[in-house]
């Protein structure tokens, strides 16, 4: 066996020297890295040594011997234990900092692009409660029904009321959801063995209209007295306008399964997205922070300066967010997205807003853009927004041939916006400046826009 610098349970004094992506201290002995939970650049901390693996280990912090300056006051450390709020023992500026050093880090090492200027993180004015959605398990200790948040990398649920930086409503409806269930005696699920019954509790609100949709996500379809507790749950919640239930039977990480049927009310809420009306249903992605949203949409429109003329393709379109805020200012929008449900709100949010000039159709973007290509469908700008895995090269590719002026790129992981990067170089499309726009305050994701163009 090699020899490690460290030792499980040795206890040492070291200097962080840097905060890891996921917003954790590292300090090194002898250029082995140690993560350590709640702890600052440039702090000298007392740790123990909980693991040690090949390349790096993890320490627990017991003391801060030395404090940073950009420390600040964590309400509840159990926002960082569960990685709910990574970063709120840092303060919001610093916070921002970290996020545009974040892009800079991966454009260099990842892209090899040093020479891509990258802006300071535009941020909010309030950063936290800003969540419009919530996705909160539910289980049974101690005989008692409790709601909360995984402890990290595991599934032992810390109970939490007050989550910091979801919507304050959100938080007071969970608590009087757990009580209804509670009353009603409904079983919490248990994961060890797939057993019991409720297994979530997803609470999305309008951040402009407050009309709030409960899913409460069951492992099996017979749910004794649902509508009984639907009915309590609406008398107690007057914003709530719609209950469903979500059916999920595999022993599995993925919240929702794929049955759903309305409890009570209907099964969509409604909300206003710079001044156009949106249709949400249950599993339609819609952004969590309806404001920075807002102000993410609105640079990317400033970097693509629309002209009467265009045609604009919305990639990975949800329920048209970007494409219907956009409609009236060009010629046609094309949009493609993998959700039906999605989709059909896409289009519904089209004939809400009055818009007919925009086409939204299902299918992986991969696969739907070639089919654009070969009706001669040409675009002059197109939107990509893919999720966290980024695009898909031969989507890149093709994109690419059919010659589009630009593109306007939103990302929520710099890692694979930098490996795309390349990909786009090799077809002559390049860009000098990225944005990072904090959409989600208080943890470690990086949201960022660009526009790319041929040189
Ligand atoms: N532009 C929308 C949604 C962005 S989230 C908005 O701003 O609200 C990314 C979306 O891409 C999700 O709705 C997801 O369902 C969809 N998606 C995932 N993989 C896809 C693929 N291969 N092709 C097209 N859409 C995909």
């Amino acid at each position: 066996m090699e020899e490690m610098p460290v030792k499980k349970n040795q206890e040492l004094e070291v200097t962080v020297v840097d905060l890891s992506h996921l917003g954790m201290g590292v300090a090194k002995v002898d250029a082995y890295p140690i993560f350590v939970e709640n702890a600052l650049p440039q702090e000298k901390i007392l740790v123990r040594i909980v693991k040690v693996g090949k390349k790096f280990g993890f320490g627990k912090m017991l003391s801060i011997i030395q404090k940073s300056p950009y420390r600040q006051e964590v309400e509840n450390e159990d926002l960082l234990r569960t990685g709910i709020a990574p970063l709120s023992h840092l303060k919001y500026e610093q916070q921002l900092a970290f996020k545009q050093a974040q892009v800079k880090n991966v454009l260099k090492k990842t892209a090899r692009m040093p020479e891509i200027q990258v802006e300071k993180t535009i941020g909010m004015r309030q950063p936290f409660g800003y969540r419009n959605k919530a996705q909160i398990p539910i289980r049974k200790i101690d005989g008692i029904l409790q709601t909360g948040f995984y402890r990290k990398n595991s599934h032992e649920l810390v109970p939490i009321d007050h989550f910091f930086i979801q919507d304050p409503a959100i938080d007071a409806a969970i608590i009087v959801i757990r009580e209804i269930l509670q009353q009603f005696e409904v079983k919490a699920y248990n994961e060890k063995n797939n057993s019991g019954f409720l297994r979530h509790i997803v609470i999305r609100r309008g951040y402009q209209t407050h009309e709030m949709m409960v899913v409460l996500v069951t492992r099996k379809e017979h749910f004794v007295q649902g509508e009984k507790i639907a009915q309590a749950i609406q008398e107690k919640l007057p914003e709530v306008v719609s209950i469903m239930q979500n059916v999920n039977p595999k022993q599995t990480n993925v919240i929702m399964g794929t049955q759903e049927k309305v409890l009570l009310g209907r099964n969509d809420i409604y909300d206003r997205l710079l001044g156009k009306t949106f249709r949400i249903s249950a599993k339609s992605f819609y952004q969590v922070n309806t404001p920075q949203a807002e102000v993410l949409y609105q640079k990317a429109f400033e970097l693509a300066d629309l002209k009467k003329s265009d045609v604009v393709i919305d990639a990975y379109s949800g329920i048209g967010t970007i494409g219907l805020s956009l409609a009236n200012q060009v010629k046609h929008v094309y949009g493609m997205e993998t959700i039906t449900q999605a989709v059909i709100d896409a289009q519904e949010n089209a004939k809400l807003n009055n818009i007919d000039n925009a086409d939204y159709v299902t299918g992986k973007a991969e696969d739907v853009m070639p089919k654009w290509q070969k009706e001669g469908i040409q675009p002059e700008v197109i939107f990509v927004d893919p999720p966290r895995k980024g695009l898909d090269q031969s989507f890149i590719e093709t994109a690419c041939q059919m010659k589009p002026e630009k593109f306007i790129y939103i990302s929520c992981n710099p890692a694979t916006m930098a490996r795309d990067l390349k990909v786009f170089a090799e077809q002559e499309y390049f860009t000098d400046s990225i944005q990072p726009v904090d959409l989600f305050p208080q943890t470690h994701h990086v949201e960022t826009v660009m526009m790319l163009k041929q040189k």
